[in-house]
């Protein structure tokens, strides 16, 4: 049965399109719980009511990574740094550009943006220092 359900393509592609146009958003269960599209279902604890919550426009870096040597998809990007970051009831990975490895430190303030990787033009998720 695909009744009320929306028929445009709830994926990941859009929620990204969503962050490009500062307009980024993610999904929230009844019981507060965030998650980035797409889900039917809350990933922590099953709920099938999530609705669409506007991002906060900065997080804080919540825990890193950070990578010398690449998988073949980001050779060009080493060494970088994933990030983990919280925005309020979601959290987010994604790339730190314009950090240098060494000054990278939890808790530093965040804004989240869309760019392509060096290696293969791929769209990721970005944090930039607020
Ligand atoms: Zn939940």
């Amino acid at each position: 049965m695909s009744d009320s359900e929306d028929v445009r393509n709830e994926g990941f592609d859009d929620a990204l399109d969503a962050i490009a146009a500062d307009e980024g958003y993610f999904l929230e269960c009844s019981n507060g719980h965030g998650s980035l599209p797409p889900r039917r279902v809350c990933p922590d604890c099953g709920d099938v009511d999530l609705s669409e919550q506007p991002l906060p426009e900065s997080g804080e870096i919540d825990t890193y990574t950070v990578t010398h040597v690449a998988t073949p998809n980001f050779t060009d990007d080493a060494p970088y740094v994933v990030a983990i970051a919280d925005f309020g009831s979601v959290r987010l990975t994604g790339q730190l550009r314009d950090v240098a490895p060494e000054a990278v430190e939890t808790g530093q303030v965040v804004g989240v943006d869309v760019e392509t990787t060096e290696t293969t033009g791929e769209r990721l998720l970005v944090f930039e220092r607020r």
